[in-house]
């Protein structure tokens, strides 16, 4: 028998290690029964998972489907474990198909394509670190029974609660809004006393032009702050009772990168690595990639107001104030 929650949703916590904390997943008692994103893959998680389900009465075959928020392995990570246990259908944003089907010609074309904006950014190749990128292509591969859903649509067996696009964070997020309790399901969209996380995704063709993540992001933000939502529940941290408070303090932070790095770029023209460097004198080398994603989203941003300029020469990418 399942037990019916008033708010028709329960979180399970899962250890990640990773700065962010421990990531949230979700049920959602609703003519189907829903499990939110999934924890990562590994045996603690496993258990945690098992464990969380049976404190509420629940274990993993009454699990009826899954709803991915996007494919960040603290999220999507364990989907393959339950899938081989139990295969269940699979709800997911188109864009996060390549990801949970293993595509290896998009992580090859992907692998190319961070090469190249490292590259232009100025980024030395000792800093580079690419083996991350190429072990995933390795893992075994299992058949998942994946339906892909985009902005309004409903799921089957939660008819009450709506698919909104949230872009931004990755190219395939997706948040869950419920039109009568108003309770809004957000991932990584929204966190609480987190800076906004974007992580660069390659696009889709190769003839695409890269997605201009930090802009997608604010997009996002604004369409959530119109929604009137009740509670957020995030992928990380706690539920919140304001969302629109969170959302301007994350704005307020993404005014005050923009500004600094107008100030170090002064009257200079710097490279994008550059600029790294004089934004994070004493911690560039630690965590490239996430500097370097912060620092292609606030130039994007800052080149979309038209208050800094690009030139390229030889290859390298140039960047002033307008
Ligand atoms: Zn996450």
């Amino acid at each position: 028998m399942i037990k019916n929650n008033p708010l028709k949703l329960d979180k399970i916590s899962l250890t990640t290690n990773w700065p962010v904390g421990p990531v949230n997943v979700y049920i959602i008692y609703g003519e189907k029964l829903t499990l939110v994103d999934t924890g990562l893959r590994n045996e603690k998680t496993w258990r945690e998972l098992q464990d969380g389900l049976q404190k509420l009465d629940l274990s993993m075959k009454d699990i009826e489907q899954i709803v991915i928020t996007h494919h960040h392995n603290d999220h999507a990570g364990l989907l393959d474990w339950i899938i081989k246990e139990h295969p269940i259908p699979v709800y997911a944003h188109e864009n996060a198909r390549p990801f949970i089907e293993r595509d290896r010609d998009y992580f090859k074309w992907s692998d190319e394509f961070f090469e190249k904006l490292y590259d232009e950014f100025g980024v030395p190749n000792t800093l580079v670190k690419d083996s991350k990128r190429k072990k995933r292509t390795r893992r075994q591969l299992i058949e998942i029974d994946l339906r892909t859903v985009k902005e309004g649509d409903t799921i089957p067996g939660l008819h009450d609660w709506e698919v909104i696009e949230t872009k931004g964070h990755s190219q395939d997020h997706i948040s869950l809004f419920n039109q009568n309790s108003r309770q809004l399901i957000c991932g990584d969209h929204i966190i609480k006393g987190m800076p906004a996380g974007i992580f660069l995704d390659a696009p889709f063709f190769s003839n695409e032009q890269r997605p201009k993540q930090l802009i997608q992001y604010i997009h996002s933000l604004k369409k959530c702050s119109k929604l009137n939502v009740s509670q957020a529940y995030s992928g990380h941290g706690p539920v919140m009772n304001h969302i629109s408070k969170v959302i301007d303090e994350q704005m307020r932070r993404i005014e005050n990168r923009a500004n600094r790095t107008k100030k170090v770029l002064g009257n200079k023209q710097l490279t994008g690595f550059e600029i790294i460097q004089a934004m994070y004198p004493k911690r560039y080398e630690e965590a490239v990639g996430l500097f370097v994603s912060e620092t292609v989203n606030l130039l994007d941003l800052l080149q979309h107001r038209k208050e800094v300029i690009t030139k390229s020469r030889n290859g390298r990418l140039y960047y002033s104030l307008y």
